[in-house]
């Protein structure tokens, strides 16, 4: 029987109506024999980039940095050159939702969620897993409350007899996966929010499928309908 690992990471805010329109809860599931040769080749990918034990937060990634537009012919300076005129802009500078949320948060009615279709896929690929997940002071312990629950009398859809532990919390800083799980989440998110399709098109084909129906991501929107490409491949009219 093989082990799985699955990072889990949000993207936007989970409050209604607060800054983002969704809030995504990713989890990136990899096997855990695969864990070394992944680790190794992402070190190496930010070691090109000079991001060695530097945490990847893709949302810094894609923001607009003024400082960086007001440094004439940025694109044609190496790195140091970059990082010295940012440096000096920086000391220059110195100076309605869709629904309701029941009895559960979103972030909660999310983790359940993907509990779940992370139990389905370990049950078919006769697996058990561990879910690892970025450190939220807020939201952890109440994870570890509803996990014990969830080991207790399983989920509102499901057992959880392949997944084993409650949530390890880790620091994103330190583990690589997490912030690949961060890439995914925000990509997402970008996706249903403003049809940014280019990194989620390479990331979509990843997710947990059956019999051609893509089991592993759900677009909640309660009672209002939805056709969007998330929610067709899903098949929402297919029960899960
Ligand atoms: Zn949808």
């Amino acid at each position: 029987m093989s082990v799985c690992i699955l990072y889990i990471d949000e993207s936007g805010v989970e409050e209604l109506g607060a800054g983002t329109s969704h809030f995504v809860l990713l989890g990136l599931c990899i096997q855990a024999h695969d864990w070394k040769p992944l680790d190794e080749s992402l070190d190496a990918i930010k070691a090109r980039y000079q991001l060695s034990r530097t945490e990847i937060h893709t949302g810094w990634m894609h923001r607009r940095y003024s400082e960086q537009e007001s440094v004439p012919s940025f694109e044609r300076l190496s790195c140091d050159q970059r990082r010295s005129a940012v440096e000096e802009q920086i000391r220059r500078r110195s100076g309605e939702p869709d629904f309701t949320a029941g009895r559960s948060t979103p972030y909660e009615m999310a983790f359940e969620q993907v509990l779940t279709r992370y139990q389905s896929f370990l049950s078919r690929s006769e697996s058990i897993g561990i879910v690892v997940h970025d450190n939220n002071t807020k939201v952890a312990p109440r994870l570890h409350e509803l996990s014990l629950k969830f080991h207790q009398v399983g989920t509102l859809y499901k057992q959880i007899s392949n997944v084993v532990e409650t949530p390890l919390f880790v620091d994103s800083y330190f583990t690589s996966m997490i912030q690949m799980a961060d890439l995914c989440a925000f990509s997402l998110r970008r996706f249903i929010e403003n049809d940014e399709a280019d990194l989620w098109e390479i990331i979509e084909p990843c997710g947990d499928e059956l019999n051609g129906i893509k089991v592993g991501i759900r677009h909640y929107t309660a009672k209002r309908p939805c056709k969007c490409r998330i929610c067709q491949a899903h098949g929402r009219l297919v029960r899960d």
